[in-house]
């Protein structure tokens, strides 16, 4: 069983960290911490300790502030939501990928804009 689940949250093969991210919130949730940012980490780039730190510098200290505060998709993903702001499309395309030592997003993903 610990096999398994080890499996299914196991950071795809060049797959960036925000692109993980997401898809492990739609899977598991975020329960108030950096669990997934965490995850990807240990098994991507087990040295880059500063990562959390970075984060909490864009206002995301658990995994779901990543998006709320930090990062949302590109302008070329987003559909059109009710009230004509712009939201995440149903379906995320995959990641587009980064290199193995990265863990910058990849071109999915834009810097939320700071209007306010
Ligand atoms: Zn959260
Ligand atoms: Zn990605």
């Amino acid at each position: 069983m610990a096999a398994l689940a080890d499996e299914l949250t196991r950071p795809r093969a060049g797959e960036c960290l925000l692109c993980y991210t997401a898809r492990m919130l739609e899977e598991g949730g975020c329960d108030g911490t950096l669990r997934w940012v965490r995850r990807w980490r240990d098994v991507r780039l087990p040295r880059a300790t500063a990562l959390e730190r970075r984060l909490g510098g864009r206002g995301a200290y658990c995994d779901c502030e990543v998006f709320l505060n930090g990062w949302t998709v590109g302008d070329h993903l987003a559909q059109p939501g009710p009230d004509g702001e712009p939201e995440w499309p149903d379906t995320r395309p995959g990641c587009v990928g980064v290199s193995a030592r990265s863990s910058q997003p990849c071109a999915n993903w834009v810097p939320h804009r700071r209007g306010w």
